[in-house]
């Protein structure tokens, strides 16, 4: 009897620590998961997050019939920035942007960095002009918190292309139209929200 309740108390204490363990490595995977999905500098999704958001969201908006807004962004003059002031604070600028973004969005809308000084956000049950607003709030944000690099108030610009997402249609292919309207946001001066509609085979 003695020696089958020794037996029990190391089967015990043996569980517990593979219990342990797997808790350990539980959380080393969603770790992995999270470095895997995310842009380490600014804390926003990379393209791989994008484009599983994206899955998600798409079919989403399919399902019930709501709009999905795509707008890509881009900070006007971003190579003058680290040229004057410095890539460190070129990087500082990006995680401010990113932060007033998440600040001022609604929970639900989704930030990714597309590139080095693109972000790409995604804005579910919103159509195209509602998405235009929601940037161009962002940018009067950005207006009023001031972003310091040596001890230096700055001012950052983006300028961006907001367009609706087709029916079935690849991020792709919306990424292109928000792309060309963001061009014309920056040709007619800059730190403006420009809106893509639908090609007409498509509304
Ligand atoms: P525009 O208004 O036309 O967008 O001008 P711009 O200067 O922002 O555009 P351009 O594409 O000429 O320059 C982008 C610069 O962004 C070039 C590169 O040095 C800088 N950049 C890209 N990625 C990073 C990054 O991760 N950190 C920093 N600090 N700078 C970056
Ligand atoms: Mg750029
Ligand atoms: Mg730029």
């Amino acid at each position: 009897a003695q020696r089958s309740r020794d037996d029990l108390l190391v089967a015990r204490t043996q569980a517990s620590e593979a219990q342990e363990r797997i808790i350990a490595l539980q959380a080393e995977l969603e770790e992995t998961s999270r470095l895997m999905r995310h842009d380490q500098l600014t804390g926003a999704l990379n393209r791989r997050g994008l484009e599983e958001m994206f899955q998600k969201e798409a079919a989403r908006a399919q399902r019930r019939g709501c709009g999905l807004a795509v707008a890509l962004l881009d900070i006007d003059h971003f190579k003058k920035l680290n040229d004057t002031h410095g890539h460190k604070a070129g990087d500082d600028a990006l995680v401010h942007l990113a932060r007033i973004v998440r600040q001022h969005l609604r929970p639900q809308d989704v930030l990714a960095r597309y590139g080095g000084e693109e972000f790409v956000i995604l804005l579910p049950e919103t159509g195209g002009s509602d998405a235009q607003q929601a940037l161009t709030r962002l940018q009067r944000e950005l207006t009023r918190e001031f972003f310091m690099a040596d001890k230096q108030k700055l001012l950052i610009t983006f300028s961006a292309g907001v367009t609706p997402l087709g029916d079935g249609e690849p991020l792709e292919a919306a990424l292109q139209r928000a792309d060309a309207a963001m061009y014309q946001a920056k040709q007619a001066g800059r730190n403006r929200v420009v809106v893509a509609p639908l090609p007409a085979a498509n509304t």
